[in-house]
């Protein structure tokens, strides 16, 4: 950092700065997560100064041999990581690796069943705004109106009504088990392709604390950055080598160009750490956390959608405090302690102000949270619901305890 800063004061200033609010707050935001010091060097490796178009062996460029070592490794420890035969570790983002998704197993104007942005799905699922939405025919499943969990009978139905020549299975702000199994079943008796977006839970299934989607789809996408705590990355999996060749052309030529050589290693250092025994024991502590700190929000007042947790992440419905998302999450900056704002199914608040937060433990258990930090944690948020301007001193120092227990990158 120091380097950056004499090379470049302002950029590293910026830099520093991130760094000392990563330190200092308490991060709940779901998607996020703290990468290793291997990880982040490989993204900041010279693999980065390297062009190479193509795939490994057959790339449009010289001087590949060694980038080609790099990007083996990580199709070959992400097939290992989640059973599948074949791995595509080149789309750039989570959104990359779902519009080649689409472009692999349907074609514009098809009709796709996908879970509503609303209701926790992904604005790449479909969303009018997104491009698939603009080229394909979407058609979206909601939650249960009692249960706010999906209803497998609801989405069957949708399927025989609309016949998708596909259907999404996976979520952004979704904190229930998901059954894979019973969605392959639905695919498959009205004859469509099954993908399932797994980025959120990612590091879960490759800790054996969720089901495993590769055993059901005909492709799995994902991203790399969550809950597998790697670099800002996308991931496409599947078995069946003709979706494999069609995946491969969607992703290069089809939506992208050159490879981002240094994250594709970062994203190989992250599937080695991921295939470690010390990554179940990471996952497993991020659910046990996650339902700690669901049951402890519940005692403090809050209401959860769908009643609690079998995840990374809960979603917490804040208006038994008369408050708004966007209110407590401006709170809770204040204080340091960062969520973001989220809609809960059937939000009588827009969007962009919401009548819920979505709250994840990744990060903070990468940091070594464990359960009585949760228990804090809850209280803490408890009394900036409740008591803002009275509380907020004292929360701050409370989190900036918390925080000095578990330094990050010493
Ligand atoms: N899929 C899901 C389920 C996500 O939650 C996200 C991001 O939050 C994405 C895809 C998109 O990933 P990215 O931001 O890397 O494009």
């Amino acid at each position: 950092m120091d380097f950056i800063s004499q090379a470049d004061p302002e950029v590293g200033a910026a830099i520093k700065e991130e760094f000392a609010r990563q330190r200092r707050n308490i991060e709940l935001i779901a998607s996020e997560n703290l990468v290793s010091e291997a990880v982040m060097v490989a993204m900041g490796s010279c693999l980065t100064n390297k062009y190479a178009e193509g795939y490994p062996g057959k790339r449009y460029y010289g001087g590949c041999y060694a980038v080609d070592i790099a990007e083996e490794i990580a199709r070959k420890r992400a097939c290992e990581l989640f059973g599948a035969k074949f791995a595509n570790v080149q789309p750039h983002s989570g959104a990359n690796a779902n519009l080649a998704a689409f472009m692999a197993l349907v074609k514009p104007g098809d009709t796709v069943l996908g879970m509503s942005l609303a209701h926790g799905g992904h604005l790449s699922h479909g969303s009018p705004v997104n491009i698939s939405g603009k080229y394909f025919n979407i058609v979206s499943y909601e939650l249960d109106a009692e249960s706010e969990t999906i209803n497998y009978d609801t989405v069957l139905a949708m399927a025989k009504e609309h016949q998708p020549k596909m259907i999404i299975a996976g979520a952004s702000a979704y904190p229930r088990a998901i059954d894979f199994a019973k969605f392959r079943a639905i695919a498959d008796e009205v004859g469509a392709y099954l993908m399932v977006d797994m980025a959120h839970i990612a590091g879960l299934v490759a800790a054996g604390e969720h089901q495993n989607p590769m055993e059901y789809a005909h492709v799995v996408t994902s991203t790399t950055h969550k809950t597998l705590r790697g670099p800002r990355g996308g991931l496409i999996l599947c078995n069946d080598e003709d979706i494999y060749k069609k995946v491969n052309s969607a992703v290069f030529p089809g939506s992208q160009g050159g490879p981002l050589m240094h994250i594709i290693a970062a994203k190989a250092v992250c599937f080695g750490e991921a295939l470690k025994p010390e990554f179940k024991a990471y996952g497993h502590q991020t659910v046990l956390n996650a339902k700690v700190l669901a049951d402890a929000l519940v005692k403090e007042g809050f209401r959860l959608v769908s009643g609690g947790t079998d995840n990374h992440l809960m979603l917490v419905d804040v208006r038994n405090f008369n408050i708004t998302g966007k209110e407590i999450e401006h709170r809770l900056d204040e204080v340091y302690i960062t969520v973001n704002k989220n809609s809960i199914p059937n939000d009588p608040e827009k969007p962009f102000v919401t009548s819920g937060i979505r709250v994840g433990v990744p990060a903070v258990t990468a940091r070594g949270f464990v359960e009585e930090d949760m228990v804090e944690i809850a209280a803490l948020m408890g009394m900036v619901a409740r008591d803002f301007e009275g509380t907020a001193d004292e929360v701050r120092a409370r989190v900036t305890a918390l925080c000095d227990k578990y330094p990050l990158y010493v």
